[in-house]
């Protein structure tokens, strides 16, 4: 997945016309920066390449989730559906509104279980925020078809998934609005940055005043410029997007060597009894950034992921024990570990121990083994990286 592999003389290129200007923001400053608005090119390179009509860049995944939620109108109060595997930014970007994560079951996509969510509907619920986690999708069209009878908006967070695609559009383009991350171990990277696509005007220009203190970007006097509802800062600086529009230039590159690189390790899947490929819903197309399968139980999974780093295939994660992707280990979450007062409606909901029974879940999830997919690897490293997992999984498998 990481771009970072792949820093060169693109994106040294596009630095240096900002260090050469000066001009570091990316906003006003029009006669200083000598032509050059890195994070305006991302956003029309970003639009282009997901066939939005709009697209806008912020500081961060975490950011880019914030505000496009409160783009949406979703504040205090509002509940908000999230899958229990995902990565803590989904549930802090709800609670930083003043609204209510609602975990809800995964199923063998390792995304939101339509039927869950349809469950965990309330008269509070306002969105329902899939996330693509490593490398594929959510079940869009049934979450869709959720959304549109109980008039919920669908937040697509694609920062695992960016590249894939589903029914033909890219991931962040099929629900409301989508996010991306371009943090710095994702597919492509700024150092730290995020991304929103929507086709909604309303939703694009809300977002881009609110993460920019609620200026209206009308005319070229930032001073005198309008506020027109209340924001917060969640802007990239000109260096960050500089880096960005080098990196997003060459995603198409980026994928191509994921997909060439995830097709040989899962060839050596295929012929191992008792191996289960993630299930990929009808009409999706992975950005192949993670190869994910299922052991037959929980015991062999930890065993699998252990041996297969023993034996050098690093990379691959048992997500089921991680701190920061799994609800097991989110204490600071369930229990409200804050370090200022919480609201009572927030309170109610999340510390409410029946809404936290996550068998489901846990049964795809323990059995879960992920191998990152690294864009750097020769041709010899990828073919011994096959053949390494297809021997380890075959012995752990045979013994079993
Ligand atoms: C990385 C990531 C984010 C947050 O991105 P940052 O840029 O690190 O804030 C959100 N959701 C998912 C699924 C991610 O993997």
């Amino acid at each position: 997945m990481p771009g970072f592999e792949f820093f060169g003389a693109l994106e040294r290129a596009e630095v240096q016309d900002v260090l050469d200007s000066g001009v570091l923001m990316r906003y006003g400053f029009d006669g200083m920066r000598q032509g050059h608005w890195k994070a305006k090119e991302l956003e029309q390179a970003l639009a282009k390449r997901m066939q939005t009509s709009f697209a806008h860049t912020v500081s961060s995944g975490t950011a880019a989730l914030t505000v496009a939620m409160a783009s949406a109108g979703i504040g205090a109060g509002d509940e908000v559906i999230l899958p229990t595997f995902t990565f803590v930014a989904s549930f802090e970007a709800v609670l930083s509104l003043g609204a209510i994560p609602v975990l809800v079951d995964i199923d063998d996509t390792l995304t939101l279980a339509p039927e869950a969510v349809e469950k965990a509907i309330t008269k509070r619920t306002r969105a329902v925020m899939p996330v693509h986690m490593c490398g594929s999708m959510a079940d869009l069209k049934a979450l869709k078809a959720i959304c549109t009878k109980h008039q919920l908006i669908l937040i697509e967070d694609a920062c695992q998934a960016i590249g894939g695609s589903y029914d033909g559009k890219p991931l962040g383009s099929y629900g409301d609005i989508g996010c991306f991350s371009f943090d710095f171990v994702k597919t492509i990277t700024c150092g730290e940055g995020g991304g929103i696509i929507t086709n909604n005007k309303d939703f694009y220009t809300h977002a881009d005043h609110y993460s920019d203190h609620g200026h209206d970007h009308v005319g070229t006097d930032r001073g005198a410029e309008k506020h027109p509802f209340l924001g917060y800062n969640y802007r990239i600086s000109e260096l960050h997007a500089a880096v960005g529009l080098a990196q997003v230039k060459r995603l198409d590159d980026f994928l191509a060597i994921q997909k060439r690189h995830y097709h040989i390790l899962e060839a050596s899947l295929k012929k191992l009894e008792g191996i289960t490929l993630r299930r990929v819903p009808d009409g999706g197309v992975q950005n192949y950034s993670f190869l994910n399968f299922f052991l037959p139980t929980e015991t062999l999974a930890r065993k699998a992921q252990k041996e297969l780093v023993g034996a050098g295939v690093d990379a691959c994660f048992y997500w089921f024990d991680n701190n920061w992707h799994y609800h097991t280990k989110w204490d600071h979450l369930k229990e409200l570990h804050s370090l200022g007062p919480v609201s009572e409606e927030i309170k109610k909901r999340v510390l409410n121990e029946e809404t936290q029974n996550f068998t489901a879940s846990d049964h795809w999830m323990g059995r879960t083994v992920s191998c990152l997919i690294k864009l750097s690897w020769s041709e010899e490293e990828v073919a011994h990286r096959a053949t390494t997992l297809h021997r380890v999984l075959d012995t752990i498998l045979t013994e079993a």
